[in-house]
């Protein structure tokens, strides 16, 4: 499909992306969206698999669109990254991100949001101070805030973002590796980077086979995360099964369906003390 003069994609066909749904251009109608504050937050948690206690949050964001239906993640980020707009969404999210953050601490819980954020977005020259002040607005410690970078994100800015991961976690902020093991084959940067939790993609969760005992590549990571001293969230846990399996490899975190779908701020509270 290509664009037209107005950036508009016109051409339709079978293998059509999510950025070429004809007359709709993603791009533009997300500028709006981020204008006038169209975006919102749902909130999924990370439990401990050993006694089932929240430890965080993750953010995940939502676009409630008037004709397109709710908008996912999956179809908007992608085309964000491809300019320098995912920047401004990342700061958009992270706002909303801390504002909920400080309302949960102000009620006395003391489990941290995590935040999905972009290479281009960490490896800018004055993100650490500005989110910094950010937090001292909202009046909270830096423990409520996790940030969630895929391998992705930290190879293509190595040096910034190597830069900006200790800056980072010298001010008690969390940083998370996520979707491990879908990304580069090369592990030499796990050492290099900083880092304080591995997330195992849900991809590999999914894989465990019900009849198998020694589930190699769980057991592989789990193995490399405790050799590297990170603690392990395993992403997308649908069943008790795979929370018991999971438990005995020695993971300490998990994250999934079992335990509750993205909820809004709202639902998330009635679901913690439900
Ligand atoms: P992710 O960071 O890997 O987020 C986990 C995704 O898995 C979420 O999809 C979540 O709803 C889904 N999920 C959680 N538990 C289960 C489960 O048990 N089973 C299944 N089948 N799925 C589960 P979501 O919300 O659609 O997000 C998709 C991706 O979009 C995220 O993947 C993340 O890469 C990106 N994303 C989401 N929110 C943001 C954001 O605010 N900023 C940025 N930069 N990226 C975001
Ligand atoms: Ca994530
Ligand atoms: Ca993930
Ligand atoms: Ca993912």
């Amino acid at each position: 499909a290509k664009k037209d003069g107005r950036g508009i994609y016109r051409v339709y066909d079978e293998s059509m992306q999510a950025d070429e749904i004809p007359g709709w251009n993603i791009e533009q109608a997300l500028k709006t969206a981020l204008n006038d504050n169209q975006l919102q937050l749902v909130y999924q948690p990370i439990v401990a698999l050993e006694g089932n206690i929240v430890q965080g949050f993750e953010a995940l964001v939502r676009w409630p669109h008037p004709e397109q239906g709710m908008v996912m993640p999956d179809l908007f980020i992608p085309i964000a990254e491809q300019s320098r707009l995912i920047v401004r969404l990342d700061h958009y999210v992270l706002r909303k991100a801390l504002r909920q953050a400080a309302y949960w601490f102000a009620a006395g819980h003391r489990f941290y949001v995590s935040v999905n954020v972009s290479g281009t977005t960490v490896s800018e020259a004055g993100f650490v101070p500005w989110l910094q002040e950010l937090i001292q607005q909202f009046g909270i410690p830096c423990y409520c805030l996790a940030l969630e970078l895929t391998e992705r994100a930290l190879i293509e800015n190595m040096l910034q973002a190597k830069d900006s991961l200790q800056r980072l976690r010298k001010l008690g902020i969390r940083i998370l590796l996520d979707d491990f093991g879908t990304g580069y084959s090369s592990l030499s940067y796990l050492s290099e980077f900083r880092l304080d939790v591995l997330k195992i993609d849900r991809s590999f969760i999914n894989n465990m086979q019900d009849d198998e005992q020694d589930h190699p590549i769980v057991n592989t990571i789990i193995a490399l995360a405790k050799t590297l001293q990170l603690s392990v969230v395993a992403e997308g846990i649908e069943t008790q099964q795979q929370q018991h399996v999971l438990h005995r490899l020695g993971c300490d975190y998990g994250q999934g369906y079992l335990f509750a779908k993205p909820l809004s701020a709202e639902q998330a509270l009635d679901w913690l003390t439900s």
